[in-house]
């Protein structure tokens, strides 16, 4: 079959994989019909997260029709169309029980946080991704979804992740009525936030990010304020100034760890180049919320990054939350959400590309070519 295979930093090409198997009674195979890239498979991309092994193949965020079935299978059948979670969760666990499906123990059980993900390296339990043809899905009676009739494909492949994990930054912000939220990062994921922040009564809600053509649709798609961090004096004077020097209620971090060089620093007042794994966003979150303020985080950062200002943190008093996002738990709500019309996710993509050219479809997202936002790679019949 026909799959990604990750080379090295920056390098991937369409090869020619074997077909996966049934490793266990609870395991699917899956005919991905459509797959996406995400800004977490940029930091796969550049060599960002430790143990990604030449040969792997990512992709955590896909849909598509379930071909067979292992022997312990009773909740789907051959020929169901199904979304399937980024999280690869066995449902029965400690930690699922606590509905923290992202931090499955079954699936991951020599990780001390993070649980399973497809095609995201072996820190996170070196299963293969759905950027292919076909891709084995364990744990199958809990995590696939099967599609309403009424859904389209493209919303269904952005409930896998980028619905859920916008919607989960919000939920951890705590947001009150009437607050003002800062999202940081107009990707799929700050836009999906910022649209989200609404949903729990935000009052103000502003985005900052360094693309005009992303800044541009995050106003018109989520409503909201959005500004250029390069052209504005500083971000936390900025949203200290526009809140009467108060600060915002709730940030939200949906940029996680950037690659070298990608961000200036004007936090100290001296512009200074951050190194690959650091994050700007991170600590203009953390100096730009009020004192008592959370700071919700849902950027992806490398197991042992260690880049929280700790002094301001106790200092102001804030409250951090962060996680993978728990998509099962959310999914629910989030099917009547976009059943009612509150939420288009499909509006996001930008770009379809088929899977045989996977290598320019990297390209052009990660070097936001073509005014890119969301691109979904579609595998030949
Ligand atoms: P993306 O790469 O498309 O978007 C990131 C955006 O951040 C870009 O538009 C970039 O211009 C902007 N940016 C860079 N530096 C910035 C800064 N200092 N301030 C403000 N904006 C800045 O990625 P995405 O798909 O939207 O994902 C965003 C983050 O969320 C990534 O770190 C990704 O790994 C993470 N993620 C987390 C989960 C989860 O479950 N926690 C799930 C999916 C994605
Ligand atoms: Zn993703």
């Amino acid at each position: 079959m026909l799959a990604m295979n990750y080379r090295g930093p920056q390098r991937v090409r369409i090869d020619n994989k074997p077909m996966p198997q049934i490793q266990h009674p609870e395991d699917a195979i899956v005919r991905v019909t459509r797959s996406c890239i995400c800004g977490s498979d940029l930091h796969l991309y550049n060599g960002n997260v430790p143990d990604t092994r030449p040969g792997s193949t990512f992709g955590h965020e896909f849909i598509g029709v379930v071909e067979e079935v292992g022997a312990d299978i009773r909740q789907l059948k051959v020929g169901d169309m199904v979304m399937v979670p980024f999280n690869i969760a066995c449902g029965k666990c400690a930690f699922c029980r606590q509905e923290l499906y992202g931090n499955c123990h079954e699936s991951n059980p020599e990780a001390t946080a993070v649980g399973g993900i497809f095609g995201y390296s072996h820190t996170a339990g070196g299963y293969d991704g759905g950027q292919a043809e076909y891709v084995r899905v364990p744990y199958a009676d809990f995590g696939p979804t099967v599609i309403p009739d009424w859904m389209h494909p493209d919303d269904a492949v952005l409930l896998t992740d980028v619905v859920p994990t916008g919607y989960q930054a919000a939920e951890m912000g705590g947001i009150q009525p009437g607050d003002t939220v800062v999202v940081f990062g107009a990707g799929p994921i700050g836009i999906m936030a910022a649209k989200c922040a609404w949903l729990f009564g935000a009052g103000r809600v502003i985005v900052i990010d360094q693309e005009e053509y992303r800044l541009e649709f995050v106003r018109n798609f989520a409503q909201c304020e959005a500004y250029n961090f390069r052209s504005i004096e500083d971000p936390v004077v900025f949203i200290k100034k526009t809140t009467d020097w108060m600060g915002a209620d709730v940030c939200i971090d949906a940029v996680g760890a950037e690659a070298a060089g990608n961000a200036l620093n004007t936090l100290t007042g001296r512009k200074m180049l951050l190194q690959a794994g650091s994050s700007t966003a991170l600590h203009w979150a953390i100096n730009s919320v009020k004192k008592g303020g959370v700071v919700s985080i849902v950027g992806v950062y490398g197991p042992t990054d260690n880049l929280i200002p700790i002094g301001n943190v106790v200092n102001k008093g804030i409250t951090i939350r962060a996680n993978q996002a728990s998509v099962k738990r959310l999914l629910p709500r989030l099917i009547e959400h976009i059943r009612n019309g509150i939420l288009d996710p499909k509006a996001m993509i930008t770009h379809r590309i088929p899977l045989e050219e996977v290598a320019d479809a990297y390209r052009i997202f990660s070097d936001k070519l073509d005014n890119c936002i969301k691109t979904v790679l579609i595998p030949p019949k």
